[in-house]
């Protein structure tokens, strides 16, 4: 029997948020250890709220399919909403918990470590590749497969640090268990002396490129197809091409490919090569360009009929939770409230201040007071409203929430991440889209699936915050970074991250 631990340490960080991530952020997010773990990645949810099945249950699928080989031995597992850094004393107490859970499970025979690949912490650089690193420090030798997001940035540290590296191939993603299973299977594939994992990448000096950088549509679904490809003809155990987090502050930043062949070198760094090929090929391909508010405001009045038949939505493309953003944005709000006489509009705005305030009063109380614009003050002010409270909640990850109506605006405020890509962060406080004619999310992509069955419209709406697409720009790289530089050609940068002569 080989006992192989596993475990999770996840956040996508925005290195342009003011607002450190805490231990509190995870504890009161996802936090679960040993028999708990075992439990919930076993019989599920696997994060409550979120996921039924996620990497770790694709791990546990991978180890029964072995039953009688493998016991798979539960560590901790970690996972706080995208938002600024972790804390210092964040990272350090969940890789000593880590360091310890290992040193405590007795002999291990190999394991698998789940990381976001673009987490930040403050005043430590390359966070994941240190938590890597440590995990050696216990296991030494012993087979270590690590699975990213695909908006993970790759070090050649890292590569140095894993026997195997694999990520999503979907965007946006839904294939979370699917990638435990195969890094479970490489992991313990290598354990039993079946499969000798070999690793070969490339890095591009690219952070946007890839149109939308959808995987099922043009120009990226042609990379994907490669990927699956490699894998299906069995010349890759694992294909992965990293997409980046723009936000994330290594200064290495950019797209990679990475592919994992059993002992076969001259293979994977054939199809690495291929991979990102075909992803320079696609780099003046950039993200769409969003209108601003008040554009965006005038097309869904004009939308009439689609309103009737469900609602609009508008996505805050500049205060984007989901990908690190504050969420107390005030822009987009307050263009509602001045221009969207008329149109009944659900908005989301995170003030633990405001809650401070509110949470005392009545519900019917008429209130007056300033919300939003208190965590990142540099990218929108507080708006000042007057308003009725029309309910007070407590709810998990979002925290005391409390409901303002403002005239033909209802304002969902929350004390914790305003994450909203769901309907439920609407109707869990009474508000239900189909009397909508305008309901802001703060996401990318997720809520394009959840919000089918209201959804007549979406609509990207660009004002001024932390996940612009430009904004990344400022971020300290390495030398030229397209698009922001020229960049004429990507091999010397690759090499030289690569360490190669
Ligand atoms: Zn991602």
């Amino acid at each position: 029997m080989k006992r192989i631990a596993f475990a999770r340490i996840a956040q996508e960080t925005n290195a342009l948020s003011p607002v450190p991530t805490t231990l509190h952020d995870f504890e009161g997010s996802h936090y679960l250890e040993g028999d708990a773990l075992l439990q919930a990645t076993t019989e599920g949810p696997e994060v409550a709220g979120f996921f039924k099945r996620a990497e770790l249950a694709g791990f546990i699928a991978a180890a029964r399919a072995r039953k009688a080989d493998v016991e798979p031995v539960p560590l901790l597992s970690a996972w706080a909403s995208s938002g600024g850094p972790l804390s210092k004393d964040c990272f350090e107490e969940l890789e000593a918990r880590l360091v310890e859970k290992l040193r405590r499970a007795g002999h291990l025979d190999g394991m698998y470590l789940c990381l976001h690949g673009a987490m930040g912490a403050q005043g430590i650089s390359d966070p994941e590749t240190r938590l890597v690193r440590a995990v050696r420090s216990v296991i030494g030798g012993a087979p270590l497969v690590v699975s990213h997001d695909l908006h993970g940035n790759v070090t050649q540290a890292r590569v140095d640090a894993v026997d195997a590296l694999v990520a999503y191939q979907t965007n946006p993603h839904r294939d979370h268990a699917k990638v435990g299973r195969k890094a479970g299977s490489i992991v313990i594939g290598t354990v039993m002396g079946e499969v000798k994992p070999t690793i070969a990448w490339r890095s591009l000096p690219m952070i946007l490129g890839g149109g939308k950088t959808i995987d099922f549509l043009q120009p990226m679904r042609a990379v994907f197809r490669r990927m699956h490809q490699a894998e299906k003809r069995e010349e890759a155990l694992a294909a992965s091409t990293f997409m980046v987090h723009p936000w994330n502050d290594s200064p290495s930043l950019g797209w990679s490919t990475l592919v994992v062949t059993n002992n076969d070198e001259a293979a994977a760094n054939r199809i690495a090569e291929e991979l990102a090929e075909m992803c320079w090929e696609r780099r003046h391909e950039q993200p769409p360009k969003f209108p601003g508010a008040s554009e965006a405001i005038a097309s869904a009045r004009a939308a009439k009929i689609r309103r009737k038949l469900g609602c609009v939505t508008m996505s805050d493309a500049s205060d984007v939770v989901t990908a690190g953003a504050p969420g107390d944005s005030t822009h987009l709000l307050r263009a509602l409230l001045e221009e969207g006489a008329g149109l009944r509009s659900y908005t989301a705005v995170r003030d633990p201040l405001a809650i401070k305030t509110l949470w005392p009063r009545e519900v019917g109380d008429i209130v007056t007071l300033t919300i939003g614009g208190t965590l990142d003050p540099a990218s929108s002010p507080p708006l000042p409203v007057r308003g009725a409270v029309i309910s007070k909640h407590e709810r998990h990850g979002f925290g005391r929430t409390v409901v303002l109506a403002v005239e033909h605006v209802r304002i969902v405020i929350t004390e914790g991440p305003s994450m909203v890509m769901r309907p439920s962060f609407y109707t869990e406080v009474g508000l239900d889209p189909w009397h909508a004619d305008i309901v802001m999310v703060k996401n990318f992509f997720p809520f394009l699936m959840f919000f089918l069955p209201y959804n007549r419209k979406t609509i990207f709406v660009r004002t001024r915050g932390t996940t612009d697409f430009d904004a990344a720009f400022q971020l300290p790289f390495d030398g030229p970074m397209h698009p922001r530089d020229p960049v004429d050609d990507w091999r010397s940068r690759d090499r030289a991250r690569r360490g190669v002569a």
